[in-house]
């Protein structure tokens, strides 16, 4: 946790910017729920039980920055709320998501599964990837056998 800390402060600083209590609060909230997929109203809620005189637009501002700066990924999964998560270090492109349309939950597909549709993109449309963003849709395993008609369940999202 130190470490990443201060890799961050590292990054930050290679840019001009001070690692400011604010940031630092902001930071560690998204380094201890690193899977939660949070949107910035859940990082402010988090960050004021360790910060409590924060406001909602410095936590905003924050992820702003860490995002410009390419430290965490903006997510859309379609909800209209925008998500941040921490790029993995080293990983070439964005992983893949999972949501379950009866309970929500988001699993991770830390493998990059793209490569042969990749190959064919950058061969047949001569086109070069940089990244990509995956979201399937579907009903998770927790949630198999309570769901009979998974079709049903397009377009009444729980979120
Ligand atoms: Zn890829
Ligand atoms: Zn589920
Ligand atoms: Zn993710």
């Amino acid at each position: 946790m130190e470490k990443r800390v201060n890799h961050i402060k590292q990054q930050l600083s290679a840019h001009g910017y001070k690692l400011t209590p604010q940031r630092e609060a902001t930071v560690r909230v998204l380094l201890e729920n690193e899977e939660a997929h949070l949107s910035a109203e859940d990082v402010y809620l988090l960050v004021k039980e360790k910060a409590p005189e924060i406001g909602l637009a410095t936590v905003y501002r924050t992820l702003e920055l860490l995002s410009d700066l390419q430290i965490i990924h903006k997510l859309n999964f379609g909800d209209g709320v925008t998500r941040y998560e921490f790029r993995a270090e080293g990983a070439e492109h964005h992983h893949h998501h999972l949501i379950c349309l009866n309970c929500g939950t988001v699993d991770e597909i830390m493998e990059d599964l793209l490569g042969p549709i990749e190959h064919r993109v950058e061969t047949e449309f001569d086109f070069q990837i940089v990244d990509h963003r995956l979201t399937f849709h579907g009903v998770c395993h927790r949630c198999k056998d309570q769901v009979t008609d998974p079709k049903k369940l397009v377009g009444s999202r729980v979120t």
